[in-house]
C-alpha cells in the first residue's frame, strides 16, 4: 500500500540470528552516532474524536531516515533495546515532543503529545521523576503528554511496571494502553492499571466491516473498556466504511491512514492549519 509504503520504507532490516555479528554492531553504532548527530526524526500521527470530528491529539513515531535500506521504527526500537540505546532514544523523543507542544500550542494548537515508551524504560527507577523533570522544564505547561504503553511489553514485568504506570499517573501523566488485544493479556491486570485510554490493535479493526465475529469482539472490548472507566481509540482505521462501524459502536476516537497516515511536523503543521482535515471528516463522517 503506497500510504505505508511512503510511511515506513519497504525493505526491511531482518535481525540475524547471531546478535553479536559484525552487520549488528555496525548498525548499533550507526544508530548510536544518529542519535548523538540528531539524524533521527519524528513523524505524527492524528488521534481523531469521534464525537467531536476534532483532532484531539498526536501520536509521535520514531523515524530513522537511512540512506540505504530504512528501517522500521519497530526494529529501531528492538535495536535500542538490545543495545542499551533505548534510554537516550526514549530521553530524545521526549524532549522533541516537549519541544513540539510548544510549538504547536504556539500556533494555536493546544494538542496532547502522545510518546511510546518501552518496557525497559519502566524498568528504569528513576524513569517517573525523569519524565516529570522534563516536563517542569517544558515551555508549555498546559494541556498533557500522554504515555503508551503496549499491554505486552508490561506482561514481562508486571509488578515493576505498574509501580512505574502508578507514579507517572499520580504526576499527572495520562497512560495508554498500546496494541491491545495483540497478546496475551490478562484481565484482572488490566483492571488494575491506571490507565485512561486503551488503543484496539489493528489487527482487531481491519476486518470489522466483512468479519461479524470481528464485530463481535471489538463491541465487546468497547463496552468493557467503557465500564472500566477507559476511553477507547481504534488503530489502524483505513477506509469510511470502518469509521461509521465505530462511530456506531461507541468507540470515541480513531487513528489511521483513513485520516493520514504520520507525516513529518512541517507536513503535519500544514495538514492542520488547512483545517480542511475537519470537514472532510464531517463529510466522510455524514
Ligand atoms: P504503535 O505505537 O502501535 O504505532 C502504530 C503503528 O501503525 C505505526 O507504525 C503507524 O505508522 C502504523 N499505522 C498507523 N495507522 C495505520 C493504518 O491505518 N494502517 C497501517 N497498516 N498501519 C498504520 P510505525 O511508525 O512503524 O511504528 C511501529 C511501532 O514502533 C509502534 O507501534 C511503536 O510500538 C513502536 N515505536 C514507534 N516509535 C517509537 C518510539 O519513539 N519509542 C518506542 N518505544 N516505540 C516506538
Ligand atoms: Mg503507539
Ligand atoms: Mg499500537
Ligand atoms: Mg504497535
Amino acid at each position: 500500500d503506497s500510504n505505508e509504503a511512503r510511511d515506513r520504507g519497504l525493505a526491511y532490516y531482518q535481525p540475524t540470528r547471531d546478535s553479536y555479528s559484525a552487520d549488528r554492531l555496525t548498525l548499533a553504532s550507526e544508530l548510536r552516532e544518529a542519535l548523538q548527530s540528531n539524524a533521527l526524526s519524528l513523524h505524527l500521527q492524528p488521534k481523531l474524536s469521534l464525537a467531536t470530528h476534532a483532532v484531539v491529539g498526536l501520536e509521535a513515531l520514531i523515524r530513522w531516515p537511512r540512506r540505504k535500506s530504512p528501517i522500521g521504527a519497530d526494529e529501531v526500537i528492538a535495536l535500542a533495546e538490545q543495545t542499551g540505546l533505548i534510554k537516550p532514544l526514549t530521553r530524545w523523543v521526549l524532549e522533541q515532543s516537549l519541544q513540539l507542544r510548544a510549538q504547536l500550542l504556539e500556533q494555536g494548537w493546544p494538542l496532547d503529545i502522545s510518546v511510546n515508551i518501552s518496557p525497559n524504560n519502566l524498568r528504569e527507577p528513576d524513569f517517573p521523576t525523569f519524565v516529570q523533570q522534563l516536563m517542569n522544564c517544558s515551555h508549555n505547561h498546559r494541556g498533557t503528554l500522554t504515555l503508551e504503553v503496549t499491554e505486552t511489553s508490561m506482561m514481562q514485568d508486571p509488578a515493576n511496571s505498574l509501580k512505574a504506570l502508578n507514579s507517572l499517573h499520580s504526576a499527572g501523566f495520562p497512560v495508554s494502553i498500546d496494541d491491545f488485544g495483540s497478546g496475551y493479556s490478562s484481565l484482572s491486570y488490566i483492571k488494575q492499571l491506571p490507565a485512561s485510554e486503551i488503543k484496539i490493535d489493528r489487527s482487531l479493526i481491519t476486518d470489522i466491516a466483512t468479519h461479524p465475529g470481528d464485530r463481535v469482539i471489538v463491541q465487546t472490548t468497547i463496552d468493557m473498556c467503557h465500564s472500566l472507566g477507559y476511553k477507547v481509540v481504534a488503530e489502524g482505521v483505513e477506509d469510511g466504511g470502518t469509521v461509521e462501524l465505530l462511530a456506531a459502536m461507541g468507540c470515541d476516537m480513531v487513528q489511521g491512514y483513513w485520516l493520514t497516515p504520520p507525516l513529518p511536523i512541517d507536513e503535519m503543521l500544514a495538514w492542520l492549519a488547512t483545517g480542511r482535515t475537519l470537514s472532510d471528516t464531517s463529510r466522510k463522517l455524514g
